[in-house]
């Protein structure tokens, strides 16, 4: 399976975790929840901080 990134839709996407995702585009974690994509922004301390899902996705 192939992760595009949820808000650019770019592929420059690596795995941080069993089910979490790091876009190098936009700096952004995401995962995958119950079909809902959670989008984290990552502090500057490693922090994530639940940021709002743009609209128009899924
Ligand atoms: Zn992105």
């Amino acid at each position: 399976m192939i992760i595009k990134c949820p808000v650019c839709r770019g592929l420059q996407v690596g795995r941080v975790g069993s089910d979490q995702y790091y876009c190098w585009n936009c700096y952004l974690e995401f995962n995958f929840s119950r079909g809902q994509v959670n989008l984290f922004e990552v502090g500057e301390d490693g922090s994530l901080l639940a940021t709002e899902r743009p609209s128009g996705i899924m």
